[in-house]
């Protein structure tokens, strides 16, 4: 794939791309959401590509969102929600999922949805807490949608990286939930090629062409060359998306298994490359001034996961740390870690 993107850019294809992306990467999409959902897409006009999947949430939710509509997501939520929705002059209406099992709480749910529900903004699997919305949730969500007649906007950035054999479920993949379903994802977490920033947006042609006319002057194009490349990693076999999954799993486990000898409640993720923990134990009464100078205390950073919610109280010790590191480095930051301890 780093040899294609290479290759792209030596023969020249350096100018803007077409305006819905290169050809060969929205047939790539395509082929993939059949592959791997059986979800039938044409490349044609079921296809945007994005400036990463952040462009894709933003240009969709201001295709979607009239100022005073309300958009339903659960918190703790990516930080870039927060701020979309406020672009589009939207309300956010949230539903929180609390440690340490993160589960969806029906009645809160529920209460979140209202007669302006225009959009529901979900992303699974879950960052920053790494669940993978179980299919009996996603039902729940896709009833609550029906029943407002909101539209449905998905997350899918951490598609493949699921483990234990957590099963990925694309909501749109529901029953009825196609035609009102825009589905949302990106090169950079599966490839580990975040800075290539190639994201796409999959779902009902029309939707779609209103996506498409926010990108138009958002950004109208971007990531030529990797674009290309993108399209090479998207058809690799099986056995390269299986691989991902498994050494992240095995660095999951590492990082778990450390932060709990260092004496922290730990929440195990099933998906994504994050984790989150309890600092308490390490004498954190307020997580945003532990994570503050944790960097000088020890030389290692986290994110409090209080800045992912409106109600801080929610997670007022949590902490999310990132697994995506080498296996020396992991092992390294929770002896530091575990030096903190208090009790
Ligand atoms: C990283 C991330 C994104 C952004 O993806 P890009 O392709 O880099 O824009 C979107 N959503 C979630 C949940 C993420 O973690």
């Amino acid at each position: 794939m780093l040899d294609a993107a290479v290759a792209a850019i030596g023969s020249g294809l350096n100018q803007y791309p077409p305006g819905p992306g290169v050809p060969a990467l929205l047939s790539a999409v395509a082929e993939h959401q059949s592959r791997f959902y059986g979800l039938a897409t044409d490349p044609a006009r079921e296809v945007l590509v994005t400036v990463g999947a952040t462009e894709a949430i933003a240009a969709t939710v201001l295709a979607l969102v009239r100022p005073g509509d309300e958009v339903v997501t659960f918190e703790p939520y990516y930080d870039s929600y927060a701020a979309t929705i406020a672009l589009a002059g939207g309300v956010r209406r949230t539903s929180v999922l609390r440690f340490p099992d993160f589960a969806v709480d029906e009645e809160s749910l529920r209460a979140a949805f209202s007669a302006r529900t225009r959009v529901v903004l979900l992303n699974s699997p879950h960052n920053p807490t790494g669940k993978v919305f179980t299919r009996e949730e996603l039902e729940l969500v896709a009833s609550l949608a029906v029943e407002h007649d909101a539209w449905v906007v998905t997350d899918e950035v951490y598609e493949h990286l699921t483990f234990d054999g957590a099963e990925h479920v694309p909501l749109a993949t529901l029953p009825g939930m196609r035609e009102r379903t825009l589905t949302i994802s990106s090169a950079g977490k599966t490839f580990s090629t975040t800075g290539w920033k190639v994201g796409w947006v999959s779902g009902p042609a029309e939707a779609v062409a209103a996506v498409r006319a926010v990108k138009q002057f958002l950004t109208y194009v971007g990531s030529g060359p990797f674009q290309h490349a993108v399209a090479v990693g998207l058809g690799l076999g099986d056995e390269v998306y299986a691989g991902l999954a498994s050494s992240l799993q095995a660095k999951r486990d590492r990082l778990v298994s450390g932060l709990r000898a260092a004496g922290m409640e730990v929440s195990v993720p099933q998906g994504t490359y994050f984790v989150i923990a309890d600092a308490a134990p390490l004498g954190a009464s307020d997580a945003v001034t532990f994570c503050h100078e944790l960097p000088e205390r020890a030389g290692v950073v986290g994110v409090p996961v209080s800045v992912f919610h409106d109600d801080a109280d929610a997670a007022r010790t949590l902490v999310r740390f990132a697994f995506c590191k080498e296996d020396e480095v992991l092992d390294e930051a929770c002896r530091r870690l575990a030096a903190l301890r208090t009790g």
